[in-house]
Formats: C-alpha cells, sequence, structure tokens
C-alpha cells in the first residue's frame, strides 16, 4: 500500500495538495495537512504536482503500479 509522507518543516499548509486529491485522502485542519484516509491514495502523485515547493513537501512512498526495475541492465 502506498504511503504518503509530509515534509510538515516545510509544509506551508496552502491546501494546494489537498484540492488536488480527488479521491479523499488529505483533509486540512487549521493550516496542517492531515492524511485523513491514506488507504484511498490512488499513487495519482496529483499532490506532488501541484505542490510549490521543490521538491515537494508532501511525498508518495511503496509502490507504484507499472514501475519498471532499471537494476538489471548488463554491464
Ligand atoms: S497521490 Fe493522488 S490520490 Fe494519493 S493523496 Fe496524492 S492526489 Fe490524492
Ligand atoms: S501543497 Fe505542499 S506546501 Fe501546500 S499544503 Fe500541500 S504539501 Fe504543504
Amino acid at each position: 500500500m502506498a504511503q504518503i509522507e509530509i515534509d510538515y518543516e516545510r509544509c506551508k499548509g496552502c491546501g494546494k495538495c489537498v484540492h488536488s486529491c480527488n479521491y479523499g485522502v488529505l483533509e486540512i485542519l487549521d493550516d496542517i495537512i492531515v492524511i485523513a484516509s491514506p488507504g484511498k491514495c490512488a499513487i495519482c502523485m496529483k499532490c506532488m504536482d501541484v505542490c510549490p515547493l521543490n521538491p515537494p513537501a508532501i511525498k508518495i512512498i511503496g509502490e507504484r503500479t507499472g514501475a519498471s526495475c532499471t537494476m538489471h541492465k548488463k554491464g
């Protein structure tokens, strides 16, 4: 299952990630982002895309469907 991580030291609480999520994973409470329903995350990466910080203060860790392994190149 995917895991969402928020870097609270850098997060500005702008709420953009919350509004970008179509799955109701994130909520904002008093300018603090809460990962309310991590199990609903579809790993769409939208929240990371909309985060104004670089790198984003929100991160998805874990399984990604369709990810390919690049470790097995010959050489
Ligand atoms: S990756 Fe997509 S589904 Fe998961 S929290 Fe971010 S916007 Fe929501
Ligand atoms: S978009 Fe980035 S800075 Fe804004 S609330 Fe989400 S994680 Fe924090």
